[in-house]
């Protein structure tokens, strides 16, 4: 299996090199030259996460070196699970992608990237840092997966007061090979220092800098793998395809499971749930696709105005765009909406979800009004414990900590201060590896 580039202009490489590059070199996103086919009957839709996810993504290893790993990397990446909870007062499931180290679905993607990092060959003399800025979620997940990992060091760089207080917490509670820095700027800037010095040949001559963003296929891939064995499972038990909402912002989490039914699993429908940043919703509705300037909303992690993986979507349409909007609808969210979804769930049916997964909660209920009968998997994307602030106000009670995250708490945290500019992070990456 060899991987191109969504803009046809890079050597076509195999997954190692694919996942260790990041981007391709002229600036586009890597694909499959041609997306396999799983053989899907033969797989076991009772078998645990970890051994269906090495069967089904054997295609996309295929002719790597570290294709021999893939079982061990499944194993080590993927130990804790992906729940179905039925709803008890419509025809639906919550799909909980909740129960990692982090308390949000960004674990199955970082610690299946960690576990391709490790394995992937780099110079022993110098460490390799990850590099990553993060409006919440992404940087404790990327730091939890990479903590104490032999040869690679990891740098979160976050908006200082911009992140909830449990998110500052979690990213600054790891030390060790983590280092994080938090910066006097908005996330853009953040991303912005990030770029710049992913760029900077001469800095990396010294200070060797990889990324660990949602582009990655080391962190796509894995996110198959949930979407396949509830579509398997989903298709033994009522034969019929599996229809999924999934809370949308860089495309990354929706994308995998539009991969998945590509493939070949039993999977329908799949409906996308975007905050205020509308630029899926407008474009599913037949605008002209128009990136923006991310807004605040109380999803934060969803802040997206240009989701990253539209283009690789856009590739496997053939750019179509016609065809491409009668594949999927997709919804936009407001921050009232969302206030009234987490109150009228907590009031009416006794259940607490995260403000993300609150806004594919209320497009399951717009479908509803519309006359849709369907069974729907709603997916939960983080742990509403993650988002007390804005949660525990409008069911009117605490909301239980889920252990793993109550033990990141309890430790202590640290972040640096950093100015916003270049020059700034750019000392600390040299200074880190002289350290
Ligand atoms: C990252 C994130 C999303 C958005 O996922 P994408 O892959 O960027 O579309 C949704 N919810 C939560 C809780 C997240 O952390």
């Amino acid at each position: 299996m060899k991987y191109t580039s969504t803009r046809a202009n890079a050597p076509a490489v195999t997954l190692g090199p694919a996942i260790a590059a990041g981007l391709a070199p002229d600036g586009g996103l890597y694909v499959p030259e041609q997306m396999p086919r799983v053989a899907v009957d033969a797989l076991d839709p009772a078998a645990p996460l970890a051994e269906l996810a090495a069967s089904m993504l054997a295609p996309f290893f295929a002719g790597d070196a570290l294709s021999d790993q893939l079982a061990d990397m499944c194993a080590e990446a993927l130990t804790f699970c992906a729940p179905v909870t039925p709803l008890s007062w419509t025809d639906a499931s919550l799909l909980e992608l909740f129960h990692g180290p982090t308390a949000a679905f960004k674990d199955f993607g970082a610690r299946f990237l960690a576990a391709c990092m490790r394995r992937l060959p780099h110079d022993a003399s110098r460490p390799l840092t990850v590099l990553v800025a993060t409006s919440g979620d992404t940087g404790a997940a990327v730091a939890a997966a990479f903590h104490r990992v032999p040869g690679i060091q990891v740098c979160v760089v976050y908006p200082d007061g911009r992140v909830s207080p449990r998110q500052a917490h979690q990213l600054g509670c790891f030390g060790d090979n983590v280092r994080t820095l938090r910066v006097d700027g908005s996330f853009d800037t953040c991303q912005q220092l990030v770029k710049q010095a992913l760029g900077d040949a001469e800095l990396q001559a010294h200070a060797p800098l990889t990324s660990a963003n949602s582009i990655s296929l080391g962190r796509l891939l894995p996110q198959m793998t949930y979407y396949a064995q509830v579509s398997l499972r989903h298709h033994k038990q009522h034969g019929e395809p599996a229809h999924f909402i999934i809370p949308t912002g860089n495309l990354g989490n929706a994308l995998a499971c539009i991969w998945a039914r590509t493939v070949g699993f039993p999977i329908g429908d799949i409906h996308l749930a975007s905050n205020a940043n509308a630029t899926l919703p407008d474009y599913f509705a037949g605008g002209v696709y128009r990136a923006r300037t991310g807004v605040a909303t109380l999803a934060n992690a969803m802040d997206i105005g240009a989701p990253s993986n539209f283009e690789r979507l856009r590739w496997l349409w053939h750019g179509d765009d016609a065809a491409l909007r009668q594949a999927f609808a997709a919804g936009s969210v407001d921050d009232a909406s969302i206030r009234d979804t987490i109150a009228a769930l907590a009031h009416e049916h006794d259940t607490v979800v995260c403000p993300h997964t609150a806004t594919a909660m209320c497009e399951l209920a717009r479908l509803r009004a519309a006359g849709d009968q369907r069974h729907w998997y709603v997916v939960a994307t983080a742990h509403p414990a993650k988002f007390e602030r804005v949660v525990e106000p409008l069911v009117g009670h605490n909301v239980d900590t889920p252990p793993a995250l109550q033990e990141l708490l309890a430790r202590p945290a640290h972040a640096d201060p950093l100015e916003g500019n270049y020059a700034a992070l750019r000392g600390e990456l040299l200074a880190s590896v002289e350290a």
